[in-house]
């Protein structure tokens, strides 16, 4: 097999009209990344300086994944703190000490903003220039913003990844060429690209994160990085003023995507083509087995993205590439043209597109479209479920492992699964 070249620009896809709205989102803030990224931080706390709603949000969200000591909690900024700003510091400082005293194992502290009016008086960046200088060498402290004002979703954690970039140790040019995964990813898949990366002979590889943040990889001029999402646009921009080159690749879904993903790296790290296919061959046989028993069912089926995690156009191209289906609209909260230019080109030509959300507008198109399945948020689906419409909920993508060659099958398989229930209901 040839190594995959890079997708050539198809100027109709590319140059699609996208349409863009501005109405009433229908979209979780960015309070939700803490799910994901406490667990793969595991040196790390999360303190949500916010109301009830963040705690119920987070307890909600977290569901069962709540157990004796989380690693995330809500500093309540209650009416009470309107006296007075100072008061509010004061709160918080007692709080962060409190709790770094009954957790000695926390080596980083990120305090996250939210939206109430009393947090958004707080300077949370200073407070955490002002606790950390309290508790340095112990813990280190930083801050972002989860708020739903300024993030949807999956924005958090471009938020909190852009925190971190600053404290990546610096390399200078003597330093030798490094890979950064950028993106949280579940442990298994890191450790099978690490596996892949080092069967193709790069070594020098790390992630952002790190499943430890105090191992924070170093940055220079001679460190590339790959994205393995599609919503880190504020992180990308802070590693490259570091210095760092991003590898324009596909997001690595499916076999098209993992294989060109890749092969960005393999290019950057002079490896051989003919190398690069031997390694790959197996991995690529077994993803192209398991999705033939996938595509049988979903092929020609019709499928509908909400806006909502900007994993939308890289699932839509590998959903319609490799197993042939239609796509009705791909809605995504923010298309990141730059990020996404390989996935827009990959696109089958004249895809509708839309960036924003006007949810009513919207969904008076899914009504009228009538499509087999409809990827939306949590609160949509009952309603569209309701009337006969199959759904599949956005935020179970993020969830779930399905970046990579072993992921491919489950991947395919979880917007199978809907529809299975659906022609069963139908029976
Ligand atoms: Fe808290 Fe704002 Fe998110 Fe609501 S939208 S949970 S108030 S951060």
């Amino acid at each position: 097999m040839n190594a995959i070249a890079p997708i050539a620009a198809s100027p109709s896809a590319a140059a699609s009209p996208v349409l863009k709205e501005r109405g009433q989102r229908e979209v979780f803030c960015g309070l939700t990344g803490i799910i994901w990224l406490h667990r793969k931080m595991q040196d790390a706390f999360f303190l949500v300086v916010g109301s009830r709603t963040c705690a119920h949000l987070l307890q909600s969200a977290a569901g069962v994944m709540i157990f004796a000591e989380p690693r995330f909690a809500t500093a309540i900024m209650e009416e009470r703190d309107l006296a007075g700003l100072a008061d509010a510091n004061v709160e918080l400082d007692r709080i962060v000490d409190q709790l770094l005293a009954r957790r000695p194992e926390i080596k980083t502290l990120f305090l996250v903003g939210s939206c109430p009016s009393e947090v958004i008086k707080l300077d949370l960046s200073k407070a955490a220039q002002r606790l950390g200088a309290k508790h340095y060498p112990n813990v280190r402290i930083l801050n972002y913003s989860g708020s739903g004002i300024e993030t949807t979703f999956t924005e958090g954690e471009d938020a909190c990844l852009a925190s971190l970039v600053p404290i990546m140790p610096a390399l200078d040019n003597a330093a030798p060429a490094n890979l950064i995964i950028v993106g949280s990813l579940p442990d298994i898949v890191e450790d099978q690209f690490r596996r892949l990366f080092t069967e193709l002979g790069i070594s020098n590889v790390a992630s952002l994160p790190e499943r430890t943040v105090a191992d924070l990889p170093g940055i220079g001029p001679n460190t590339v990085y790959l994205l393995a999402q599609p919503f880190l646009g504020d992180t990308g921009r802070a590693l490259e003023a570091r210095g760092a080159t991003r590898l324009d690749a596909l997001f690595p879904f499916g076999v098209e995507g993992t294989t060109n993903w890749l092969h960005a790296a393999a290019t950057a790290f002079d490896v051989d083509d003919a190398h690069f296919d031997a390694v790959l061959h197996p991995y690529q046989e077994r993803a192209t087995t398991a999705l033939a028993h996938q595509r049988a069912r979903l092929s020609g089926r019709s499928i509908f993205f909400m806006p909502d995690s900007q994993l939308e156009v890289p699932l839509a191209r590998f959903l319609a590439n490799e197993l042939g289906m239609r796509l009705i609209e791909v809605g995504t909260p923010y298309l990141h043209r730059q990020h996404l230019a390989q996935e827009l080109a990959a696109l089958p030509t004249g895809v509708m597109l839309s960036e924003g959300q006007d949810v009513d507008r919207q969904l008076d198109r899914v009504r009228a479209a009538r499509p087999d399945l409809t990827v939306c948020g949590l609160g949509l689906a009952n309603p569209l479920e309701a009337e006969g419409l199959s759904t599949k909920w956005a935020i179970e993508l993020v969830f779930s492992p399905i970046h990579g060659f072993d992921q491919a099958g489950d991947l395919a398989e979880l917007f199978a699964r809907p529809l299975r229930r659906r022609d069963i209901l139908r029976v």
